[in-house]
């Protein structure tokens, strides 16, 4: 396998105009005399069918959901990055360029994310001429706010509904195109596999998840933009559907998988309650621009946190990182929260919670202000847990929220396999190993309004490959398999809940590859991981056919995905021995206790090639070149 970035040559800046100009162009003409089929219609895939219809493309576009706007995207809360400098604080292309690099402690390709700050400014006015309800100031301009790792104000937002409103304005383009006959929708469409002819892919398999019937789709080229798979922890922020399912059969299929270990665990989620909870719920991290997060300074201290005076209080982030605060990122917010609690120092049951506490920015702006900018996660976290946030501090913990790991790409967006592009949260490209916030929405929209519609043209154009259709043994080969795996799940008729197993997974990963990792951990993580699959494929029960609405199936063929998927990451998690962005080794620290690189030894992309049924899977390394930014110890003191 080959790892060709096709990063193109000249000055950072120019890098992409370039590009665009020396990608060859289809002839409008001839648009629609090419096929595409889109995975995913969340913010990543609803953007880019969208624009490929209006291009003129012929699109199919799948998902599991009944509609697009059902996609995990809608829950998106905080906002949407770009760096318009429209507060005159100081941002600029070059700014928002730096923060996210060093906020994914220089992991990640220094073109993409040159290019994805440029595109950013796009993306607002895009948003905007669609009728996207941003926030406004006063006088009218849109307005902005603080997120983590970034001391300028460059978040736009829709209340705590940005993803929602994002998600309505692309579902609008895409409808547009679906009325204009460019794209086909299938909703309750699971695709489970992708079909390679001749090196090349060339469609999916599907199943319709209400009548269950096996289906090929055939075209020039496909597209997965199917989300991340931070749900192979079983509890995470994300919506309960999303899965790896359709990342891990393209992997199987030769698409290498890139950095499959770098989770972004959020700081600030509503702790677990109990044995047999499914969700766990996010607190948006714009709520820490006004909140301030603290614990006792004693520790085992039971008292109710209005019984504790101020200077018996630790704002432990303001103390340690004065100059970024509650704003520092996620990744060392959450080993903070980590750290005190593993000293005695948490709040709530179990002693694993930490304060967020508006009391002082009630007092100063009144609580309608406060109201204002955060009624709805207000109104969320009280119904959830029936403490009132305007009168006692919350109560927050780490939780699994995104994953910057996801198939490799190039610098067009196509994985190691050709013809396959990856977008959004499904692919591995721009984060590095920590994601800021605000971040993912920029990407998903950058690569779907505007990065895919050029590359894809160029492949197809270039593309001398003939026809195929769903009679090729390619097919015919990908269906019998999807069938006989479908049919062996529901053969089993064990003992064990598939819920039983995932949970049972999660827990597992949440202890040996989640917030610190260790050799010895990760080591027992991949003894355990093969036993539980194995046990799995022997007692698990699978109610119900193939030939009706089953979700015990869909979910049965996912945790499938994940029991694999999850030896790929600890052994990723296990191979990188430094300690980077979300990816802390216990073994690799400084003395205050932050990740410590290695940049002599791990200044790469790790891209993971299947090798086969119980075979190790191959290493592949893409190494990082930084021209423009120079490589340092990470610090927000
Ligand atoms: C609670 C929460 C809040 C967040 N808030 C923010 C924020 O404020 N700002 C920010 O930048 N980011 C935020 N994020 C992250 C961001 O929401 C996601 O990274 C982003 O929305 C992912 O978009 P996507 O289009 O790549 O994937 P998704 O929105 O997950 O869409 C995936 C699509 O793929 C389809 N699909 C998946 N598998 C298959 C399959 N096998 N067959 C058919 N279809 C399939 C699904 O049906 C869906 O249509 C948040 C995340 C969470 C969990």
């Amino acid at each position: 396998m080959e790892l060709n970035s096709k990063i193109p040559s000249g000055p950072l800046a120019e890098k992409w105009d370039r590009h665009r100009f020396e990608m060859k162009l289809v002839n409008p003409a001839n648009k629609r005399k090419y096929s595409v089929i889109m995975v995913g219609s969340g913010l990543a895939g609803g953007s880019a069918a969208a624009a490929l219809g209006e291009l003129g493309y012929n699109v199919k576009c799948f998902c599991f959901q009944d509609t697009p706007r059902r996609a995990h995207s809608i829950a998106a809360q905080g906002g949407i990055n770009a760096a318009k400098n429209y507060q005159n604080d100081g941002d600029s292309v070059w700014r928002l360029f730096y923060d996210t690099i060093k906020g994914g402690d220089f992991r990640a390709r220094e073109a993409n994310v040159y290019r994805l700050s440029q595109i950013s400014v796009n993306i607002i006015d895009q948003c905007v001429a669609q009728g996207v309800p941003f926030a406004r100031e006063y006088g009218g301009l849109l307005a902005n706010r603080s997120f983590g790792g970034a001391q300028v104000s460059r978040t736009f937002y829709a209340r705590g509904q940005t993803g929602q409103q994002l998600l309505l304005g692309a579902y609008q383009a895409l409808e547009r195109q679906v009325a204009a006959g460019t794209v086909r929708m299938f909703p309750r469409t699971e695709m489970l596999d992708v079909v390679v002819v001749d090196g090349r892919a060339r469609g999916i398999i599907t199943r319709d998840l209400v009548t269950g019937r096996i289906e090929s789709h055939v075209a020039d080229a496909v597209v997965l933009a199917t989300g991340g798979y931070g749900n192979v922890f079983y509890l995470s922020t994300n919506a309960k559907g999303c899965n790896v399912t359709a990342s891990y059969r393209a992997y199987k299929r030769g698409a290498a998988f890139g950095n499959p270990c770098f989770t972004q665990i959020h700081p600030t989620c509503i702790p677990v309650s109990g044995d047999y909870q499914s969700k766990l719920t996010l607190m948006s991290e714009s709520l820490r621009n006004d909140g301030r997060v603290w614990v006792p300074k004693k520790k085992n201290d039971a008292r109710a946190a209005r019984d504790i005076p101020e200077d018996e209080r630790d704002y432990y982030l303001e103390r340690k990182y004065p100059s970024f605060g509650n704003l520092c990122p996620r990744d060392i917010a959450s080993r903070a929260a980590k750290e005190v609690c593993d000293e005695g120092r948490g709040v709530g049951p179990g002693g694993l919670g930490v304060y967020l506490d508006f009391s002082d920015a009630i007092n100063r702006l009144g609580e309608h202000k406060i109201a204002e900018r955060y009624g709805n996660l207000f109104q969320m976290y009280q119904r959830i847990t029936d403490d009132d946030p305007y009168k006692v501090p919350m109560r927050i913990f780490p939780a699994v929220h995104y994953t910057m790991g996801g198939l490799w790409v190039d610098y067009n967006l196509m994985s190691t396999v050709d013809g396959l592009h990856v977008i959004g949260e499904a692919n591995f490209s721009d984060h590095g190993a920590n994601r800021l916030g605000a971040s993912a929405l920029m990407q998903g929209l950058a690569d779907g309004y505007f990065v895919l519609p050029y590359t894809i043209g160029d492949y197809l154009v270039k593309l001398d490959a003939g026809k195929v259709d769903a009679d090729h043994p390619a097919f015919r080969a990908a269906e019998h398999e999807v069938n006989t795996r479908t049919r062996t799940l529901l053969a089993i008729r064990g003992k064990r809940t598939v819920d039983s197993f995932h949970r049972e997974l999660g827990k597992l990963l949440w202890e040996y590859c989640g917030m610190a990792r260790s050799e010895a951990g990760l080591r027992t993580a991949l003894q355990k991981i093969p036993a539980l699959r194995e046990e799995f494929w022997q007692d698990v029960n699978v109610p119900g056919s193939d030939a009706e609405l089953n979700q015990a199936l869909e979910k049965a063929g996912r945790v499938a995905d994940f029991l694999e998927f999850a030896e790929l990451m600890c052994a990723d998690a296990l191979h990188r021995s430094e300690s980077c962005g979300g990816h802390f080794r216990v073994e690799s620290q400084t003395p205050d206790g932050e990740a410590l690189r290695d940049d002599e030894q791990f200044s790469y992309v790790a891209a993971w090639e299947y090798a086969g049924v119980d075979r190790p899977p191959v290493l592949h390394k893409e190494p990082l070149h930084y021209e423009n930014v120079k490589l340092s110890q990470r610090s927000y003191k």
